[in-house]
């Protein structure tokens, strides 16, 4: 049930993504990884993203992820931390996730620092940007989040690969591209000042703005309800 669903909208999702890539002469749609986000969906939506080829899912709850994580056994699938992550649920979140995209405080940051210590590893996340401005969303304001990243990027068992941010939930397309734009002009100040800044990731667009977040740049898009319905 989900795989067939899963077929047809990855089509139609893939079309739009190249077509929002001609647009603005992007020549390589390839290069937009496909973030599917199965929260608030059961396992056999993570085993339609892998039978429909994906590579990547998304929870952005621990405890959720956890449950599905242990019924999974190994899918071969890469899993993406997306949302707002806990402190006291970092040392359950490390073993399960190869990018966390949601670093949205210098005290995560150093969570992730100590329990990647204690396994002798390193973690690869995203700093989350708060481009809108709205209160209710976690991230660094755009102001100070150049001085964030420079201070996480620091840290010995942290790598930064890149930048994440959420828009408002909005269709007025201003709106978005502005939010989406300051988040790229970030992300090449970054990538020109800080040594340690790994540009390898811009993750923004979800299934209401993607298109626009691939015009502005980005390299990864992450889209539950595009791909797998409402929850
Ligand atoms: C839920 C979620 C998504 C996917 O949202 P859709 O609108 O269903 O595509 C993407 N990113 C984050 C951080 C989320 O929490």
């Amino acid at each position: 049930m989900y795989l067939e669903r899963l077929e047809r909208s990855l089509a139609d999702v893939r079309r739009r993504i190249s077509e929002a890539c001609e647009r603005v002469g992007r020549s390589d749609p390839e290069a937009v990884t496909l973030v599917a986000v199965t929260k608030g969906h059961p396992l056999p939506a993570l085993e339609a993203a892998r039978d429909a080829g994906l590579e990547v899912i998304g929870e952005s709850r621990v405890q959720e992820a956890e449950e599905k994580f242990e019924m999974a056994g190994d899918l071969g699938l890469d899993w993406h931390m997306v949302g707002h992550l806990q402190r006291n649920k970092v040392k359950t979140a490390l073993p399960m996730f190869e990018l966390i995209h949601s670093v949205d405080s210098r005290r995560l940051a150093r969570e992730i620092e100590k329990e990647s210590g204690k396994r002798g590893r390193e973690t690869s996340v995203l700093v989350q940007v708060n481009a809108s401005g709205e209160a209710s969303k976690y991230g660094f304001a755009v102001e100070s989040a150049s001085d964030e990243v420079h201070e996480i990027c620091a840290l010995e068992n942290v790598r930064v690969l890149g930048l994440m941010t959420m828009a408002p939930y909005t269709d007025e397309e201003a709106v978005l591209r502005k939010t989406f734009r300051r988040t790229r002009e970030l992300f090449d100040r970054c990538a020109d000042g800080i040594a340690r800044f790994e540009a390898r990731h811009l993750s923004m667009g979800m299934t209401n703005d993607f298109e626009i977040a691939v015009e502005e740049g980005a390299t990864m898009v992450r889209l539950g309800t595009a791909l797998f319905g409402e929850r």
